[in-house]
């Protein structure tokens, strides 16, 4: 049987260290870490995500405030509220809900958020940051997903990893970040022939396809992990929804370790965005952009 990487029990364990270093800085005299998080509309996926991340704020100690647009607010308002964020000294983090209403520019609204502020590690600065392994804000998912592979696999060194979905918000980054690890990196995407003769060469899969079961048991290796970031709605036989993952999850217990999904990548998201922002208030204490070369690493998780 593969073991189960539990991606709440590790999310907890890098909680308390994030409510510990919230604590320090308080009791140091310093701002307590604040993030904003913008909301357009009322799409109910992103209403339900937006509350869970102001209450996970809240559990760690972390200051939140929530701006909540209507559908229609013009790109122009948008941009002017961001703007007034970025000047505020009281705001480390700033988040803005994707997906954005069809009348606005997401990469111009992205991009203007101040690279030192922007948690979701989304802004092209940070983006180039990462490419080029030189700090930066790294996003939530694809360090999320790092740190549930370092929880069962000491090295990468040299490791066949096949990443599956070349995003901007999961595949690639999760590929440089591998990559900076001398993993040995393949990623794949819709458009790739022979999918399953690559994934079952992989010592890592990394599946972030949107695609439900996609990974079939024999496209897995014995003693292969499986990190799982999919996550599609789907109605079962008895008229119920269900989240699934883009893992079959029973037909791969010959592997190593596997997430399952609910309760693997998701909770790690939230965990690393809170993590995120206190790093950037930890690096505006310091008067620097927040990087792993001028704010303390990241915390190693410990294994459960
Ligand atoms: P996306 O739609 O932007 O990208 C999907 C990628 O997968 C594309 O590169 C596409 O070419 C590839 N792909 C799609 N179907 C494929 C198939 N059948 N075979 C091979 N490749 C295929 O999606 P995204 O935003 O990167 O998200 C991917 C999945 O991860 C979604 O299910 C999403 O809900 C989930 N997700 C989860 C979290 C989390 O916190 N757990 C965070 C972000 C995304």
């Amino acid at each position: 049987m593969a073991d189960i990487i539990d991606g709440r029990a590790i999310a907890a364990q890098l909680d308390e260290q994030t409510k510990a270093q919230v604590d320090a800085m308080v009791d140091a005299g310093q701002a307590r870490p604040g993030l904003t998080v913008i909301l357009l509309g009322d799409d109910p996926a992103s209403q339900v995500y937006v509350r869970h991340k102001i209450k996970a704020c809240a559990r760690v100690g972390i200051r939140s405030t929530e701006h909540r647009l209507s559908a229609d607010t013009s790109q122009d308002d948008l941009l002017a509220l961001i703007a007034k964020l970025n000047a505020d000294d009281d705001v480390h983090g700033i988040l803005c809900q994707v997906p954005l209403p069809p009348h606005i520019d997401p990469l111009k609204v992205l991009g203007s958020i101040a690279p030192e502020k922007d948690v979701d590690g989304f802004h092209p600065v940070n983006v180039g940051r990462l490419s080029t392994g030189t700090g930066g804000i790294i996003p939530c998912t694809p360090l999320g997903v790092m740190m549930l592979i370092d929880s069962v696999l000491d090295d990468l060194t040299g490791k066949d990893v096949v990443v599956i979905g070349k995003s901007n918000i999961v595949g690639k980054p999760v590929a440089n970040l591998l990559l900076d690890r001398e993993a040995t990196v393949t990623v794949t995407h819709i458009y790739t022939e022979g999918l399953a003769q690559i994934a079952r060469k992989a010592d890592v899969i990394v599946a972030a396809a949107g695609a439900p079961r996609l990974v079939k048991g024999d496209w897995v290796k014995p003693g292969a992990v499986i990190i799982d970031v999919g996550i599609t709605r789907v109605r079962s036989d008895e008229g119920k929804d269900k989240l699934v993952g883009d893992v079959a999850f029973d037909d791969v217990q010959h592997a190593k370790a596997v997430t399952p999904v609910p309760g693997g990548v998701g909770p790690m998201t939230i965990a690393c965005l809170l993590s995120n922002t206190v790093r950037a208030a930890q690096a505006a204490e310091l008067g620097q952009q927040a990087s792993s070369s001028t704010v303390p690493p990241l915390p190693r998780v410990q294994q459960v």
